[in-house]
């Protein structure tokens, strides 16, 4: 058996930010790299509102996200609500869209945290590359705060579900776009060993860099709104 490079006592069954860990000291590195992010990101205070949002097909990973995040700032007597959704879309843009839009529409809550994993980006990256289009590689990053002072806090960015996988066997994700759905799960299947990779693609998503949608930050070609926005503030009663 091998032993935990961190505790020396137990037997590693994970890999962790390119260490073999057991799963207590597994679990403890990711609560604590979110502990960072919470505190980097510097949009939590005291008893603050968080609000997890939780599409239906991510809800397990949703229930795992207020639970970390509690224990990463269990200082703050945090609020934290799952909140469940059940989202139409055509495609994967549209399906970021509608979360980025239920978060500006949740004003009881200060932060709204999506709950996309690495895995999600890099399939994203691959899937935006394919089609041309990189609208939400804008939200690769960790923290960001619209032009109307949404809060959106993303702290597993940078985490693969192979790493959260140490808080137990994640059920498979499944999206209402196939061409992105076989990247998704071409990535966590095939890609799945190179641990790196799930780190440091997130370095060439920096290299995008287009003009951003007032509403929602996408990064859109020209003009002020992306197309999903510009739609939605045509239509005589807008639902956001
Ligand atoms: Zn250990
Ligand atoms: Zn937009």
């Amino acid at each position: 058996m091998t032993l935990c490079q961190r505790c020396n006592k137990r037997e590693a069954n994970y890999i962790v930010g390119g260490r073999k860990l057991c799963e207590i000291c597994a679990r403890d590195e990711i609560v604590k790299r979110i502990r960072k992010e919470i505190h980097n990101s510097r949009m939590f205070n005291y008893k603050e509102n968080v609000a997890i949002l939780s599409p239906n097909n991510m809800d397990q990973i949703a229930e795992l996200l207020t639970h970390i995040i509690g224990k990463a700032c269990y200082t703050c007597n945090l609020k934290i609500d799952k909140v469940s959704l059940h989202l139409d879309y055509q495609d994967i843009n549209e399906y970021i869209w509608r979360l980025i839009m239920e978060a500006k529409n949740l004003k009881d809550y200060s932060v709204k945290v999506l709950p996309f994993p690495s895995n999600f980006y890099l399939a994203y990256l691959l899937y935006s590359l394919t089609m041309k289009k990189y609208s939400y590689l804008n939200y690769v990053t960790s923290y960001k705060t619209l032009n109307d002072g949404t809060k959106i806090f993303i702290p597993l960015y940078s985490i693969p579900l192979s790493e959260l996988s140490a808080f137990g066997l994640i059920n498979e994700i499944n999206f209402n776009d196939d061409i992105f759905n076989s990247i998704f799960s071409w990535v966590n299947t095939q890609l799945a060993e190179n641990y790196e990779l799930f780190h440091t693609f997130i370095t060439s998503t920096s290299l995008f860099n287009y003009p951003k949608c007032k509403s929602c930050d996408a990064f859109i070609e020209s003009g002020e709104y992306c197309a999903l926005c510009k739609r939605t503030l045509a239509s005589p009663s807008p639902p956001y």
